[in-house]
């Protein structure tokens, strides 16, 4: 009888190309590579199919094969979230397909496997079907966002959705610990769009043949037990997927790494580090806040304000006064990186948008949260941080200098912040030991590996 890992080459041998489709958003771009990454150290071939906005860098993957289709997306933006995603759904479909066709045509030898496609990517189930390709779906937010998601019609039926108040904080019985102003949603212009998009999102990856989530099953055993329980469809929890690969090779902007030295000449433990991610805007007012907010905090911090930060800007003057009163214990940089910065020992706390990738890095690196979420799952995430895991405090009512300045002092230097600190520790040690052999992410993605090559 063979052996199993004998088993495992000879149904490599029969094919072992794997083709991801990331979507071109830096939250999305990064865990994408990284699992392509991981699944390449186990002997797959990878390639990447790809938009022309926000194209990733192939010199950073020597060993993966790069295909660009024309997406018709120049004058694109992330700003406008919703637009773009109806707009790659509808644009990417023929050039997606016809590119599959065609690597179909050329690779006999090394014949596709299956497609890992990016949740948003709806059509890419209607384009794996008729190509008799199986279809994993990757999702870049928490499986607890899956499941509100899964839930929009019957919260629309039950009048929690759409939302009527944004600051409400009436709880949502049907997915408990959130409250209506924790509920995924998106401002939009166009609601029938966000609300036809997401039940897409669900229906094809209902459909799919796999659900890959970068998540810990330490963090959402309930939520996941549920999701097993209600949809029959394999599911795999890998994070933290960034220990696998560093996020720099994907960055869209050039991280200003000048901040590690300045870092490196704080006290352990005493910087907040202030980042929203790659998309989150405020309004000028609210940069004003945050800057007096953290000016009075008297606390180092070090502070990413990317140049499209405020809304109808390009860039946003930080207030009079404020260079002065917080010099030589403030730091501020277009675009970090922001990995290292976490890891690094002055950071004591970070404020956080709580995208995702930025909440799972932060709790990977033990640092405790401030969170001010702006849109979609951050809302969801920055619950979870404050009253599931509690290892942050969210600002629940806006920016206000007032506020952020005793916000800051709770997380930093208060009690409360050390306790946060502490219960951190024990999150990250368990996301260390998921990733040791026989933890729960390790045996996910020996299970994903077989699952693949049972195609
Ligand atoms: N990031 C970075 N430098 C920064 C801020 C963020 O490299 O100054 C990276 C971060 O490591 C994360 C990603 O950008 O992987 C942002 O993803 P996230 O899900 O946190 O938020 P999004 O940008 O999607 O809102």
């Amino acid at each position: 009888m063979a052996s199993e890992g004998g088993e495992r080459q000879a149904q490599q041998e029969k094919g072992r190309r794997i083709v991801f489709f990331p979507c071109p958003l830096q939250g999305h771009i990064n865990p994408m590579l990284q699992l392509a990454t991981l699944l390449h150290s186990k002997g797959f071939s990878i390639t990447v199919i790809h938009t022309q906005f926000n194209s990733p860098n192939p010199s950073n993957y020597p060993n993966f094969s790069f295909e660009p289709i024309s997406d018709g997306l120049q004058e694109a933006s992330a700003k406008d979230f919703m637009a773009l995603f109806v707009a790659l759904n509808i644009r990417c479909e023929a050039p997606f397909r016809d590119c599959l066709v065609r690597i179909l045509s050329e690779n006999k030898r090394d014949s596709i496997v299956c497609i890992i496609s990016d949740a948003s990517f709806h059509f890419t189930q209607s384009v794996a079907n008729h190509l008799k390709l199986p279809r994993i779906v990757l999702r870049t937010s928490p499986a607890s966002c899956f499941v509100a998601f899964a839930k929009f019609p019957l919260l629309q039926q039950k009048g929690y959705l759409p939302i009527k108040d944004p600051q409400s904080k009436v709880p949502v019985s049907e997915l408990p610990p959130l409250r209506v102003k924790d509920l995924p949603t998106i401002e939009t212009k166009n609601s029938d769009d966000f609300d036809q998009l997401i039940r897409l999102v669900i229906s094809q990856t209902l459909a799919s043949s796999g659900l890959i989530f970068n998540s810990l099953d330490c963090l959402e055993q309930t939520i996941l037990t549920k999701i097993q329980q209600e949809f029959s469809i394999p599911t795999f929890t890998v994070a933290p997927l960034h220990k696998y690969s560093p996020g720099s090779s994907n960055s869209l902007l050039t991280q200003d790494s000048t901040c590690i030295a300045w870092l490196d000449n704080q006290v352990p433990g005493s910087v907040i580090y202030v980042s929203f991610g790659s998309i989150a805007d405020m309004e000028k007012q609210e940069l004003v806040e945050t800057a007096w907010g953290l000016a009075n905090s008297d606390q180092p911090f070090l502070w990413v304000i990317r140049p499209d930060s405020v809304r109808g800007l390009d860039w946003a003057e930080l207030p009079e006064g404020f260079e002065e009163k917080t010099r030589g214990r403030g730091c501020v940089v277009k675009w970090a990186p922001h990995q290292e910065v976490l890891a690094h020992p002055s950071v004591g706390g970070f404020w956080t948008h709580c995208g995702w990738n930025s909440t799972l890095e932060s709790i990977c690196e033990g640092v405790p949260m401030l969170c001010w979420p702006s849109f979609g799952d951050q809302r969801v995430n920055a619950r979870y941080v404050s009253h599931v895991w509690r290892v942050g405090l969210e600002l629940e009512n806006g920016l206000e200098r007032g506020e952020i300045e005793r916000a800051i002092r709770r997380l930093m230097v208060e009690k409360e912040g050390e306790e946060m600190r502490e219960r951190v520790k024990v999150l990250k040690e368990n996301a260390e030991s998921s990733l040791r052999k026989g933890g729960s992410s390790q045996e996910s993605l020996e299970r994903l590996v077989d699952y693949i090559l049972s195609f």
